[in-house]
């Protein structure tokens, strides 16, 4: 291991940004970015968001839309580190992708609209990061406006999601009679008027006089008594719960004015993890080493009209990428010479020469990669471990329009399943229920079907749910338990699975047969 290796790995950070649409994401990146020297970024994350960028025939869906399905990477440089920041589809792109992607990311950043609070969006993310342990940083945003009260939202944090919470930055007042922050770690009052003055506390922390006399003096003994109520009765500041992903430190500013980005920026940086271990069949595997490692977690169609291709995204776990460097595909043993690589900024792709564990790029794909793949240069049996399935929300019913393409039919939802695209499910009939977490997911299918295979498909309500995984059971046991409200279908692994109308037919279900069967959340369960 050399030590520039080591020093190239330490310096490196990942994050995805989780949050429920217009909580202000996109303002907050482009705001990273800018405090950032950004090394990878081209035009602007709102240009990209309101879709100039479209490129591809593909890509027509996200123009009409006004979306963007393609996720991207965008790195950015400050106080010596290299920070990548994982887009999370949200709006309507949300999919499975947008689960996926918090897979390769080592930290998450959850942003709240200060005067909504926590919102369904944002609590499915959540959930997805705290299954995984990382750590979770809360910035409560649009604090220039009106908030709610912060102690209400700290505590709706804990009940809503569960997470004890630390507030390392506090708001003195909101909207306009915001004041600014109370930094609690380093003792810094950063004014939001006043020029934006800030100013050094020292030991007596809200005691001080400069303070008392530069702000407002309601806010000021606001401000003194919240913080003397967290401080009695809020949780103690832990590094170590943090790390973990038991404590959310919590930050309030606003991201469109960019005020409290610095303190959330510096905090995190020092809070978060450079690259992390990564399980495999081999146990857990240390980033800093020899041998180049990376598993695949997303896969985006045609991307390009001109060459119909496909991008394998990697998350490298071990050592350097070099271009044109030679692995092995570990799931086939195919040797591969990794020569087209790309990095992505907001809206462009540039070759990439270099990359080290931690970084994230992107891999031309003639159809050889599947989500959750490894590839190195290393032990070639190396596995990663295999990602998480996602439960379904959304079904549908599909069928070929023209019986004679039922085998390129067959094809396509077979590969789109195995590329992660869509979840498959089949009836007893051989009837095919797609199942997916986001309705573009669907669109995305039909019009790759359609547009790869030349299949037309039709479509046809498929009233469910919810779906869980059958434990272990006779087969023949649970076809007696399902009617027209719960049916029995087989995944692509042919594991049994059970389609429920909805939450209570589940709920039912479950203490009608309580002992009979038992139902999971995903296939990794069973
Ligand atoms: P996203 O959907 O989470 O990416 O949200 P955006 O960043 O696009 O923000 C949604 C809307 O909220 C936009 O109109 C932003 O200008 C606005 N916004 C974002 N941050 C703030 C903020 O700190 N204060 C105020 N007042 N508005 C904000």
């Amino acid at each position: 291991m050399t030590k520039l290796l080591q020093t190239e790995v330490e310096k490196r950070r990942i994050f995805g940004i989780i949050s429920h649409p217009d909580a202000g994401k996109t303002t907050l990146t482009e705001k990273f970015l800018l405090h950032g020297g950004a090394i990878r970024e081209a035009g602007s994350v709102k240009a990209r968001k309101n879709s100039k960028f479209a490129k591809s025939d593909w890509m027509e869906i996200e123009k009409q839309r006004g979306i963007s399905v393609t996720s991207s990477v965008m790195q950015f440089e400050y106080d010596k580190k290299i920070v990548s920041i994982m887009d999370t589809p949200g709006h309507s792109d949300f999919g499975e992708d947008t689960y996926r992607i918090l897979t390769a990311v080592d930290s998450a950043i959850m942003v709240i609209d200060a005067a909504k609070g926590i919102e369904s969006q944002t609590k499915k993310l959540f959930q997805v990061c705290r299954m995984r342990g990382i750590p979770i940083f809360t910035f409560i945003n649009k604090m220039d406006r009106q908030a709610r009260d912060p102690l209400e939202l700290m505590e709706e944090l804990e009940e809503v999601l569960g997470i004890p919470s630390v507030a390392v930055t506090w708001p003195a007042g909101s909207g306009q009679q915001f004041e600014g922050v109370y930094d609690r770690v380093n003792e810094k009052f950063h004014c939001f008027k006043n020029d934006r003055l800030t100013i050094d506390l020292g030991e007596e922390g809200l005691a001080n006089d400069q303070l008392a006399s530069t702000i407002n003096n309601e806010m000021y003994d606001t401000l003194v008594d919240e913080v003397d109520l967290l401080d009695g009765a809020g949780n103690e500041y832990n590094e170590e719960l943090i790390a973990k992903g038991e404590l959310t430190p919590v930050f309030f500013g606003s991201a469109l004015v960019d005020f409290g980005i610095t303190p959330l920026l510096e905090h995190y940086l020092n809070l978060s993890p450079s690259p992390t271990p990564r399980e495999s069949n081999k146990g857990q595997i240390e980033p800093a080493q020899d041998f180049f490692s990376g598993f695949v977690f997303k896969i985006q169609a045609n991307m390009n009209p001109n060459h119909r291709d496909r991008i394998a995204f990697v998350r490298i776990c071990t050592g350097k990428f070099d271009r044109g460097m030679e692995v092995v595909l570990t799931r086939t043993g195919k040797k591969m010479k990794l020569s087209q690589s790309t990095q992505f900024m907001a809206d462009e792709r540039e070759t990439v020469n270099e990359a080290f564990a931690g970084d994230v790029i992107g891999l031309y794909d003639s159809g050889n990669y599947q989500i959750g793949d490894t590839i190195t240069n290393g032990d070639p049996s190396l596995q990663y471990e295999a990602l998480p399935t996602f439960a379904p929300e959304l079904f549908l019913k599909v069928f070929t329009k023209n019986a004679l393409k039922s085998k390129q039919f067959q094809k396509g939802v077979e590969q789109l399943a195995q590329e992660g695209a869509i979840q498959v499910y089949k009836t007893e009939y051989n009837e095919i229920i797609l199942g997916a977490i986001g309705q573009l997911q669907f669109e995305v299918f039909e019009h790759r079907l359609k547009g790869e295979y030349g299949v037309d498909i039709l479509k046809d309500a498929a009233n469910f749910q919810v779906a869980k995984w059958v434990k272990v059971t006779e087969i023949s046991e649970v076809k007696k338990l399902t009617d027209s409200r719960t049916v029995l279908v087989y995944d692509r692994w042919e594991n049994p699975v059970l389609l429920f109308a909805n939450d209570f037919v589940y709920e039912r279900f479950v203490q009608k047969n309580d002992g009979v069967i038992t139902l999971v959340d995903s296939p990794q369960l069973l």
